[in-house]
């Protein structure tokens, strides 16, 4: 049997979900960090389960060929990055058989009918210089905290902790976040403004967030705090306003926090400067974000899904269609120019402000949006609850187009990691839409959902992989469903 520490040698053969390779040794598993399929390697025993075990990898003796250098020096220890150390080819690979596994597995889609359905998956170019794309995101949360020696630092959780790895740069994000981190920490330190202690509870910062609209290089800066106010804000207005970046500072808010919990954000956020929102550009449609708002990460991959999302919708002008999990309205406004009419529905207020304000800036007045969860607000439209939308002026209207509504022609749902809920897909099918089209980003979920959809009368047309996530093991898929 194997023991903690002991040193074994060890060949990879496969990639686990999560990006881990695995060995095997005479049908004992070993599941390895940052080793790659093709890797021959020396590791060291973390930890033996009865069948399995975890090791570390200690060298490399004979690298994979899909084996390159990351970019990041701190892609091994940070977690953020899981696969960097693979070419951009086989990370790709990687992700369209996870898609593809699920759904057979999880979905219980045919292996030769899947084949005959799944489109080539759909990445990135790497970056110029490197082998691998990097510098997409245009979000970044930083968390702030105290280093050994009691000095304040920004970072990133390492690996599945929720202890801060001092790191003023993300190969992931915008160069700019590391100038005005910089500048944020400065006046922190020289204002005595204290760093949130997850342990204690005391403490005032507790993350920084910068999102980046790439298309007009607005940029915007939310400071989460454990309290209602920040001390001397102007300094730091001022402070910021003053750096030399790409882009420029658009927004300056603080989002108050009180909660001892993990999630990032507070509920609210107070503009101290300019505006509430940035605006980036997606296709031909103009978004606003707010601090609190979801809105995809990656811009380049992100129209590409859309369009896709359009093509499988497959809309002449004159349909109704719904979208579920709208957040500020972007699939919904993508869809709009070309439905005869789009109705959203999400449960954060603020994202739906947002997506009448968007409806407003783009001119599209056939969209309208509920505020709620999609498992509760459309049962209760089929019930027959004379429910108002909100509409491009933000007031409610009358609902002219209900018996539309009842039976649209297209359901677009693109839901969190947990998937839909049972009674949202049982009203979808209730609703009886000639198509359905998934966008999801867990396939997990997603076959999940295909299953329950096909026992309902709904077959998987089509299915397709979208890389938003390069370096990482995220992917996002979209599927096509119809009748
Ligand atoms: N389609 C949007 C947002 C997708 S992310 C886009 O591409 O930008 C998923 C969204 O679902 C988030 O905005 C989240 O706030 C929202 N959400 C989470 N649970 C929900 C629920 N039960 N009902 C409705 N919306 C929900």
């Amino acid at each position: 049997m194997y023991t903690k520490n002991q040193i074994i040698e060890l060949v990879i053969s496969d990639l686990g979900s999560e990006g881990e390779g695995i060995g095997k040794i005479d049908g004992f598993t070993f599941f390895v960090k940052n080793a790659l399929p093709g890797d021959r390697i020396e590791a060291r025993v973390l930890k033996v389960k009865k069948n399995y075990g975890f090791a570390k990898v200690e060298r490399v003796i004979k690298p994979s060929s899909f084996r390159i250098e990351t970019p990041c020096d701190i892609a091994a220890k940070c977690g953020g990055c899981q696969i960097m150390n693979m070419t951009y080819e086989r990370q790709l690979e990687f992700k369209n058989a996870k898609v593809r596994n699920n759904l057979i597995r999880i979905g219980g889609i045919d292996e030769a009918y899947l084949d005959s359905i799944l489109e080539e998956p759909v990445g990135m170019e790497p970056e110029k210089g490197y082998e691998v794309p990097v510098r997409y995101r245009n979000k970044a949360q930083y968390p702030i905290g105290v280093n050994r020696d009691g000095k304040m630092i920004a970072g990133f959780y390492a690996g599945h902790t929720h202890s801060i790895m001092e790191a003023d740069d993300c190969y992931l994000g915008s160069p700019d976040n590391k100038v005005i981190l910089k500048a944020m920490l400065d006046y922190f330190e020289q204002n005595h403004i204290s760093a949130y202690d997850e342990k204690t509870g005391k403490g005032l910062i507790r993350h920084v967030l910068i999102r980046t609209a790439y298309a007009y290089k607005e940029i915007m800066v939310c400071v989460v705090i454990n309290g209602k106010t920040l001390p001397k804000s102007e300094g730091l207005i001022e402070k910021l306003l003053a750096l030399k970046l790409d882009g420029t500072i658009k927004s300056i808010s603080i989002s108050p926090n009180m909660d001892n919990t993990n999630v990032i954000m507070g509920n609210t956020f107070e503009v101290l400067y300019g505006q509430g929102y940035i605006t980036d550009k997606i296709g031909d449609v103009d978004f606003r974000i707010s601090p609190l708002s979801f809105f995809q990460v990656n811009p380049v991959q992100t129209v590409k899904l859309y369009n896709q999302a359009l093509e499988y919708a497959d809309l002449k002008g004159t349909e109704t269609v719904w979208d579920l999990y709208c957040g500020i309205g972007t699939i919904s406004l993508f869809l709009a120019g070309r439905a005869g009419r789009v109705c959203g529905v999400e449960i954060i207020p603020q994202a739906i402000a947002n997506a009448i304000e968007n409806a407003k800036i783009n001119n599209k007045d056939n969209a309208f949006f509920y505020v709620g969860k999609a498992e509760e607000v459309l049962p209760a439209f089929y019930e027959g609850q004379d429910m108002k939308p909100y509409i491009l002026d933000g007031t409610e209207s009358i609902r002219t187009d209900r018996e539309d509504f009842l039976s649209p022609d297209v359901i677009v749902v693109d839901p969190p990691r947990k998937g839909c809920d049972e009674a949202c897909l049982e009203t979808m099918v209730r609703m009886n839409p000639e198509r359905i089209v998934y966008v999801s980003c867990d396939s997990a979920t997603l076959a999940r959902d295909v299953k329950y959809l096909y026992e309902n009368g709904y077959k998987l047309k089509k299915a397709r992989a979208y890389d938003l996530f390069p370096n990482t093991v995220h992917c996002e898929a979209v599927c096509l469903l119809a009748k």
